[in-house]
């Protein structure tokens, strides 16, 4: 088995430098799933991105956190499940074998493993998505995509939603958000706005889910420049569709995917 400690170190750090303006503090977290044993790999709550460590990273069966999503999703959520919840949290180790607590936000990540289809997820907090993700009409400025490689990294319709306390609540709004999503477009989203707090982006490999967290910051700044130079003029659905579906456009992606991070 690769070293997935290790390629979430260094997926870690490059999104935890101060330049990439992505995460300060202990903001932001990312995960990797080791789809062959059903199990992954998050960051130990309080750990800064950019000094994170391999053994900054704990374990967590990906089937005991989907159960609480699942009973969330039937049965609404509750101070049990919390409770639940926070126990998983809690007990996690890392390759060490040490008790460390996993971040609050591991629910986040335990839906793009179970209901997306990827390995790798990234949880960032960049100043100009959280700028308009905390507009009055944030939701309205991700109703398309502003560039055509944003359809392509990105996909061609964003999936925004609103504010939600994290922990279950954060996780259960991701989940049901994906779900309907999933329900109305038939694939996945490619870049999640988080209403209020943040971006979440995705990839089989560390390069992709870096590689759009990139594009998504550069379309951000590109709303944000664009509201202040009279409104946002979206590229057509259609044609973002048509781009974001080009067959070199998908090996581009693929080919992108397999790159080095560091690249
Ligand atoms: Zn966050």
């Amino acid at each position: 088995m690769a070293n997935l400690a290790k390629d979430l170190t260094e997926l870690s750090r490059k999104a935890g430098e101060p330049a990439a303006d992505l995460t300060i503090q202990a903001e932001g977290n990312a995960a990797v799933f080791d789809r062959e044993n059903s199990k992954f790999l998050v960051k130990a709550s309080g750990v800064i991105m950019g000094n994170a460590k391999e053994d900054d990273w704990v374990w967590l069966e990906l089937g005991s956190c989907v159960e609480i999503l699942e009973e969330a999703r039937k049965n609404g959520s509750s101070e049990k499940l919390t409770t639940a919840l926070n126990e998983i949290l809690a007990s996690s180790k890392n390759s060490d074998g040490q008790v460390r607590k996993a971040s609050i936000e591991t629910l986040v990540h335990v839906v793009a493993f179970h209901a997306m289809e990827v390995d790798w997820s990234l949880h960032t907090h960049p100043t100009p998505v959280v700028a308009l993700a905390a507009s009055k009409d944030g939701a309205k400025h991700y109703s398309g995509t502003v560039f055509p490689d944003e359809a392509v990294m990105c996909g061609p319709v964003p999936l925004f939603l609103p504010f939600a306390n994290p922990g279950l609540d954060l996780g259960l709004g991701v989940y049901l958000g994906v779900l309907e999503y999933q329900q109305k477009h038939g694939r996945n989203p490619g870049q999640i706005i988080l209403g209020n707090h943040g971006l979440c982006t995705f990839g089989v490999g560390a390069r992709d889910a870096y590689g759009a967290t990139e594009i998504a910051v550069k379309a951000a700044k590109i709303r944000l420049g664009a509201l202040s130079a009279g409104g946002i003029s979206f590229v057509p659905n259609d044609a973002a569709e048509a781009i974001a579906f080009r067959p070199d456009e998908i090996l581009r992606k693929r080919l992108l995917a397999r790159e080095a991070l560091n690249k």
